[in-house]
């Protein structure tokens, strides 16, 4: 069948999105690819499609269990022969939805890469391999999705993405797609490497925002700051202020109360009830200047944010990059300034030193768990943050030992369910997560002082071919004046 017939046949849908017919035609034709492609833009089509064109079994890994399940009930409910297979099931099921993979009898299973680690697991597959001289094809495909969790240096790092390269050894070695959506060349080059893919193409979008028009002003302290985040207000549509941290963005708050220009407040510490309201205050435009750490924006799609403003740097280019791409969604020119203080710098590196607790440290909040289940899950972090003597603000090694956990998949529903393991987390990790946190910092340092093209040089971090520059940042106009 043709994929367009499948489009329309099986998804019921009439038209594919931008890149979508690319990867599925070369996933099709039996080569690997990386696709790297926005949330949102439809990454499941682009391997569920070609899964039920094929003969034989498309295997998905995914670390999102909670998907897991809405995904194959979608497939299900368009006549697709999906199961998923994860933690979450019986026993008894789990063995009778591997026998049905073990026998061909599935188009599309997902599973969690902890299954890897299961004997019963690696023993279906390998049976669905051997039951290919009879009967059905196998096992033909593999995907991995959030592919990102396979880099050791991405935030969201999974161990047992790490042997994922085995598994496909196992499946004799079958054209595989990894999924993302954002990945920077390092990032990129570790997951075709964990793969043990020699070479495949990256399939993804471009990534440039024309209108963007990006600057770095030298400032010192901060009534230079203030004053420059209201020259640089817009009069129309609305902008965000980005802070480190929530001291300073009281402080700017205030002033800016002072001279009269509203806006509203958006943090961690502020409760939910009021984060809300600034949320949708803003998005609706009621409240156009909004004050902000980065806990703000993840799935904000406003059109009209017509600048960024940074009032402190961010921690890396990526941050950076991911934040300002909250400006000119429709087209229309926006600003994005960077407003840098060479001592904020110290702020990113005190961060990183709290994002890395050792392992001491680590293993005291999982016996505080254990010992205190129902409290743990009454007060969660305020909790711990009680009982571990909580004295710096800025000390969240709390919450990101709290997200280490559950990544590791040992804190599952407010419950220790594994040890801290060697293998996890030891001295040498730590230490080799601290001075790769510490080198992106200084990535974005000397692309802060740097005098080419701020865009172009963003995409090039970001592994993008060379482009023309843009015309509009302040190195390039600085250049033109020349
Ligand atoms: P991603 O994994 O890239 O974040 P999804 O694959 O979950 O995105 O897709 C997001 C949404 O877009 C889903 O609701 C999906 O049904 C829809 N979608 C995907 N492709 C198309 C298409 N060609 N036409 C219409 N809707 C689509
Ligand atoms: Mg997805």
């Amino acid at each position: 069948m043709q994929i367009d017939e499948i489009l329309r046949r099986t998804f019921h849908l009439d038209e594919f999105r931008p890149l979508q017919r690319e990867v599925i035609e070369h996933f099709m034709a039996g080569q690997s690819a990386l696709v790297i492609m926005p949330t949102g833009s439809g990454k499941s089509l682009t391997y569920q499609l070609p899964a039920v064109g094929l003969d034989g079994t498309t295997l998905v890994m995914s670390p999102l269990k909670a998907l897991m399940k809405d995904q194959v009930d979608k497939l299900r409910a368009l006549g697709v022969k999906a199961t998923f297979i994860n933690s979450d099931l019986s026993r008894v099921e789990r063995e009778k939805r591997q026998e049905k993979m073990a026998r061909g009898e599935l188009k599309i299973v997902y599973v969690t890469p902890e299954r890897f680690q299961k004997p019963e697991f690696l023993a279906a597959i390998d049976r669905a391999m051997k039951a290919v001289k009879n009967h059905g094809a196998g096992i033909v495909r593999l995907v991995v999705d959030e592919a990102h969790c396979i880099s050791q240096w991405g935030q969201d790092f999974r161990p047992e993405y790490a042997k994922v390269g085995l598994l496909r050894e196992r499946l004799q070695n079958p054209p595989t797609l990894a999924l993302t959506a954002t990945a920077t060349a390092e990032v990129r080059a570790d997951i075709l490497r964990t793969l043990h893919i020699e070479t495949a193409p990256t399939l993804s979008l471009p990534i440039a925002r024309p209108n963007l028009a990006i600057s770095v002003d030298d400032v010192s302290g901060l009534d230079q700051k203030v004053e420059k985040i209201i020259e640089i207000l817009p009069n129309a549509g609305s902008a965000i202020v980005y802070f480190s941290l929530i001291t300073t963005l009281h402080k700017i708050s205030e002033t800016l109360r002072r001279r009269k220009i509203v806006h509203v407040l958006y943090h961690g510490d502020l409760p939910e009830k009021i984060k809300r309201k600034s949320q949708e205050d803003f998005l609706n435009g009621r409240e156009p200047v909004i004050l902000a750490t980065p806990a703000f924006g993840l799935g904000v799609d406003k059109p009209d944010v017509r600048a960024v403003i940074h009032a402190e740097v961010p921690g890396s280019i990526e941050a950076y990059f991911q934040e300002i791409g909250r400006a000119g969604r429709d087209g229309k020119p926006a600003q994005c300034v960077l407003l840098y203080d060479q001592d904020d710098v110290t702020i990113q590196m005190e961060f990183i030193e709290w994002a890395n607790p050792d392992g001491e440290y680590i293993r005291k909040i999982m016996s505080l768990i254990a010992g205190n289940e129902a409290r743990f899950r009454q007060e969660g972090a305020d909790f711990l943050r009680e009982q571990m003597s909580y004295f710096n603000k800025r000390d969240y090694r709390v919450e990101t030992t709290l997200n280490l956990l559950q990544s590791w998949g040992i804190l599952e529903a407010a419950k220790i369910t594994g040890e801290l393991t060697d293998e996890l987390w030891n001295e040498d990790l730590r230490a080799a997560r601290k001075r790769h946190q510490q080198e992106k910092l200084l990535k974005l340092v000397r692309w802060v002082n740097g005098r080419s093209c701020r865009p172009q040089s963003i995409y090039k971090y970001f592994g993008e071919p060379d482009g023309e520059r843009c015309g509009i940042c302040d190195n390039c106009r600085a250049r033109d004046r020349l």
